[in-house]
């Protein structure tokens, strides 16, 4: 058993010490003016993060609360919306709406592949009554970074139809100006980029796709958007928050702020280079030729199951990173990078994964993984 443990996973990810001490505090009572004070600031807060002027709604509940809603406020029985389905992420987009009697027009991508903004501008032509374009900013099941910015570009002249992206996973990792590319929705949860523990949700809409949910249909009760508005514009939540977590949040922005989100991004981006460099250097390939900058996806050299390789990663070195889930499962693996990461982390991780791969009987020349890791840090500095 390794003394330490060190967390790399795509969610949740680590909390720095100065967030987790921010919400030892003795609990505030939500109906306080010192939470609406709070609260008034989380917000304001929130719309620089989103770089939107709309309200970003905050929910107690994983990301996949925010994901449901961004279904059920919006659409009606009945109606379509095209689903982009390259991983786990995009599949659940398809399960949501078929929950709720809406008709997935699923958009099938290889794994490890974007979807080509060409293949959404077909769907859109052939399917000009549907309603929304669901996508992940990051799909965290293989790393790979979507075009938002693209698929925005096609849907921002359609007034029925939205574009809604899940950026739980990308949000305060790489950029995504809501409102300068024209997302219509768009999510987020604490426990990635954010650096918090898991159990907040958060979303904001567009007017367009306010417009929208006034004729919307679907059954809704605590995730109901536009009640929620309504009362977190007087800085209050209709049901109990998550108190702590958003001191916590309070607290994140703050730091976010004071280090600027350009850097934020160049950090997450430098992450991202040596972690390629690192595993490219070892023999490796990369899943994807359209990486997020949130995780690096890995195959794994011949012969190495990576379920196993996991496995002796987190029991004898202490290291959790996860593996591939369904076609990916036991051939990938993924370094997750987002949030409370620096160099050394990436250089740790790195170490860990030379060490276990020589372990397994891999031909690995321990050092090599990380002395690439180490340059590139330094190119990048
Ligand atoms: C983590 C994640 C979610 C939400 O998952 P929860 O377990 O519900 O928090 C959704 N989409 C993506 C891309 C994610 O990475």
């Amino acid at each position: 058993m390794a003394l330490k443990s060190y967390l790399l996973t795509p969610g949740p990810t680590p909390v720095p010490e100065r967030i987790a001490l921010a919400m030892a505090q003795p609990i505030l009572h939500h109906r306080a003016p010192a939470f609406e004070k709070l609260f008034a600031q989380v917000r304001e807060d929130l719309k620089w993060l989103f770089q939107t002027k709309q309200d970003v709604l905050v929910f107690l509940s994983s990301g996949t609360g925010a994901m449901e809603g961004a279904v059920t406020n919006f659409l009606r029985r009945g109606d379509k919306a095209i689903v982009v389905n390259g991983g786990k992420f995009g599949e659940r987009w398809g399960k949501i709406l078929k929950a709720y009697g809406v008709e997935p027009i699923e958009l099938k991508v290889e794994w490890g592949r974007a979807v080509e903004p060409a293949q959404v501008a077909k769907a859109l032509e052939q399917h000009p009554d549907a309603k929304a374009v669901y996508v992940q900013a990051s799909e965290s099941s293989t790393g790979v970074a979507h075009p938002v910015k693209e698929i925005c570009a096609l849907t921002r002249d359609r007034p029925n139809t939205l574009t809604v992206v899940d950026a739980i996973s990308a949000l305060g990792a790489f950029d995504l100006p809501m409102d300068a590319w024209g997302m219509d929705v768009l999510l987020s949860g604490s426990q990635k980029a954010l650096m918090l523990p898991p159990g907040l949700a958060f979303a904001a809409a567009s007017e367009k796709a306010w417009k929208m949910a006034e004729t919307s249909d679907l059954p809704r009760f605590y995730f109901n958007w536009k009640k929620e508005r309504e009362m977190q514009a007087k800085n209050q939540t209709n049901y109990t928050p998550a108190v702590s977590l958003i001191v916590g949040l309070a607290e994140v922005l703050r730091w976010l702020k004071e280090d600027g989100l350009e850097k934020t991004f160049r950090r997450h981006e430098r992450m991202s280079l040596a972690a390629r460099a690192a595993v490219t250097a070892l023999g490796m390939k990369l899943y994807t030729d359209s990486p997020s900058m949130a995780l690096t996806t890995v195959i794994a050299p011949e012969g190495i199951d990576t379920d196993k390789l996991v496995k002796v990663l987190r029991d004898r070195y202490g290291v959790t990173l996860v593996g591939g889930q369904d076609q990916a499962k036991g051939k990938i693996f993924r370094i997750a990078h987002l949030g409370y990461f620096d160099e050394f982390d990436i250089c740790t991780a790195i170490t860990a994964i030379e060490r276990a791969l020589a372990d397994m009987g891999a031909k690995v020349e321990l050092g090599k993984g990380v002395g690439a890791a180490m340059r590139s840090f330094a190119e990048t500095a």
